[in-house]
Parts: structure tokens; sequence; C-alpha cells
């Protein structure tokens, strides 16, 4: 069995051990050890990182698992069984992974204690972190949690575990107790239970002020409680600093400070949607008058009008209320119609075809003609088709189009 160094040695970050045994799985080596600092996964928290060395060669540390009751290594290189090696610690890794950990033993510990939130869930990853809690919390309360979680960081109190058997941790007050413990369990307790207690095999801080800061990033409902995504120590500063500086770059863009920076945006917010709607009003007097003039130059065949029209950088939106607009004519004139209007620009065309019921060509089977005269993509309905191309419509073809509508009536 793997004596394992982290519990009682959380400082060490090198030791040096000898190689029980190595084997190949799945492209990686599976090496335990005599002895080892590093954690590995378990409990919500990562395993740590590190290498494996000799004077001869070194191997990373690119995982780590408790196996049959084995602390089971797997790098990305062999080592031979009796090898005597060094086996380092990455700090770095460690330390992310305690302060991440520690600050959600704070927040699950607040939580029960201020709203009574039982911690459901909780997951690590390199880039972001969740405790999952069993009702939902409100804005306010999320906000009250986050202070509360930082006033305990700030007054930096003591993290101590206890090792004990299942059936005194049974009779112990704990937020959370590992179920059928048996044997050896470990408790954790933050400012001696005022903040946390609970059983966990992972490492921590030894104060709440070395977590440095606790942010809640997210929160969202899930499964009828809230996932709460979080950022401890290092990474949340990191994340301050993005934060800081991406506000500070959208500032400078807006012309204001970092302060004034939302009511500027909900100022150019409010512009952009009275534009849109004047925009949207423009559009249907254009589409109406448009109409208009196609329907004055239309074709009569067959007791249908026939409409055609190529406009240049009209929106795809401008068309359909084009093609409306021509139908609310055709009605008010009780006369059947077919409509086929394209929009050229410099990225290609597009088109939208319309017709009363019953006209005797599908818009669908028109659109299947536009298509392999532009090679474009489309289809639609026997009444309405559209479709786009990356080509633009030449003359020739606009020409060979029209004939071919009216070909129809
Ligand atoms: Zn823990």
């Amino acid at each position: 069995m793997t004596e394992i160094l982290y519990y009682e040695y959380p400082t060490v970050t090198e030791c040096s051990a000898e190689v029980v045994s190595c084997a190949e799985k799945g492209g990686r080596f599976a090496v335990v050890l005599t002895r080892s600092p590093i954690f590995p996964e378990g409990g919500g928290q990562l395993a740590d990182g590190g290498t494996i060395f000799t004077d001869k060669k070194t191997a990373r540390i690119l995982d780590c698992q408790t196996e049959g009751g084995e602390t089971v290594h797997y790098l990305d290189a062999p080592f031979e069984v009796g090898e005597r090696v060094i086996v380092r610690l990455d700090l770095e890794s460690r330390l992310d992974h305690a302060e991440q950990h520690t600050g959600e033993h704070i927040l699950s510990g607040l939580a029960s204690k201020l709203f009574s939130a039982k911690n459901v869930g909780f997951h690590m990853a390199e880039d972001y972190c969740t405790i999952d809690l069993d009702i939902p919390l409100e804005k306010e309360q999320l906000e009250a949690l986050e202070v509360e979680a930082n006033k305990a960081v700030r007054a930096n109190l003591s993290i101590h575990t206890e090792i004990t058997d299942g059936e005194d941790a049974s009779k112990r007050e704990l937020r959370k107790r590992a179920e059928k413990a048996v044997g050896e369990v470990r408790i954790v307790y933050i400012d001696h239970g005022k903040v946390d207690s609970c059983t966990c095999c992972g490492t921590h801080l030894h104060t709440t002020g070395m977590v440095g800061s606790i942010r809640i990033t997210d929160a969202q409902h899930y499964k009828g409680g809230t996932r709460l995504f979080f950022a401890c120590g290092n990474r949340a500063s990191r994340l301050s600093m993005e934060e800081h500086a991406a506000m500070s770059e959208l500032a400078r863009r807006y012309s204001t400070s970092r302060e004034n920076l939302a009511s500027a945006v909900y100022k150019q917010m409010d512009e952009l949607n009275a534009m849109k709607s004047e925009l949207r009003q423009k559009s249907a007097l254009l589409a109406a008058k448009t109409a208009e003039e196609l329907m004055k130059a239309a074709e009569t065949k067959g007791g249908a009008r026939l409409v055609f029209g190529s406009f240049e950088n009209l929106g795809a939106n401008d068309l359909k209320l084009i093609c409306e607009e021509v139908s609310k004519l055709a009605e008010a004139e009780k006369t059947a119609f077919a409509a086929l209007v394209f929009s050229v620009s410099n990225d290609g065309t597009d088109y939208r075809m319309a017709c009363s019921n019953g006209f005797k060509l599908s818009m669908k089977e028109l659109c299947a003609a536009v298509n392999a005269a532009l090679c474009g993509k489309g289809g639609g309905s026997p009444v309405f088709a559209q479709g786009r191309s990356e080509r633009k419509l030449d003359e020739g073809t606009a020409e060979s189009l029209k004939r071919y509508l009216y070909a129809a009536g």
C-alpha cells in the first residue's frame, strides 16, 4: 500500500520512492510507488500534477487515481520495478486545487448555515468549479453568501482535520458525512465547525485567509435547486483582472469611464431599438411603394398578374415584404398573381417568390428553376419559396427566369 504524504505532511512537495509496479494502460503507464505526495482525484477534487524522475529520465504525471486501495500514477513514460525515483509535486496545481476546494467548503458551509441549502454536488475542472445546492437561491441570497464567504476569508479562520472512525463520526454534528464510511474517517472543520464541518478526503489550506478571495461567477437553476459557478484565490484574482481589462477596453470604445459604462451601453441599446423601429417602418413603406410599381409594370396572362423585379442591395426580409405587399394588392384587385423578386449584392443573390393559391406553377418548382440557373440553394411551399446564391444574377439569366415565370401564366 502506498504511503501517502499529503495528509500528514501537506507541505512536502518532493520525496524519494521505489517503483512497486508499472503497467501500460491505454498508451499511458500506470505506476504504483512505495510512497507519494500526489493527491489522487477524489471527493470532487482534481488530482495533483507533477513529475517523477531519476537522473536519467523524467515522466510527467498525467493523472492519479485510487484503484483497489493503491495510489496509481498515470505517466507518459515507464519506469522499471524496483527503480528509485523522485516524485515532485506541481505546487502550483496543488495550491490552485486547494484554493478552490477550501473555498467550496466555505461556500457550502455558509449556504447551509444561512439558508439551510444542502450541497448535493461539487465539481472541479481546470477552468471552472460548481456547487449544486438543493434549493433555489435568489440573487440577494447569492450576494449575501459571497459577502459572508469573503468575511470568513478575511477573518483568517483556522482549518483543521480530525481522524476518527465511522461510528464516532456518525455521532458528530456535521454538515455532510460520507455514507457508510468504514475504517478511518477524516473530518474537516473550519473555525471549529462554525463555518463548516464535514467528512472529506481532499487537500485544504491551513487557514481561510489563504483562499485570498471567493467569487460567485454565475448561478443557474438546476434540478429544482441552484448550480453555483465560483472561482477562488488566484483564479478569482485572474478573473477580476480579465474583467477589469475588458471593462476598460469597452469604456475606451464608448468614450466613457468604467463607472458610466453600463448607462452608456443602455443608452446605445435604446438608440438602436429606436432605429430598428424606424427602419421597420421605412422598410414597410418602401415595400408597399415597390409593390405598387411592380404591379403597374406586371403582365397579365391567363387572368393572373405576373410580377418580376430585380433590385440591388435589398435585405432578404425586404424581398419577403414586397411579396406580401404584392399579395395584398392582388387581393384588393381580386386577381390571381405570381411574383418573383431578386436582390443582388456583392455577396450574391437573394430571391423570394410568392403566388396566389391555385396558381398553375408551384413556387417550389419555380425555386428549383432559379436554384438551377444560379447554382443556389432554397425551397419552400407551393405558394411561397426562398433561396440564395453566391452568384450575382446577370441580365441574361434574369430575362430567361422572367420568361419562365411568364410562360406559366
Ligand atoms: Zn475538503
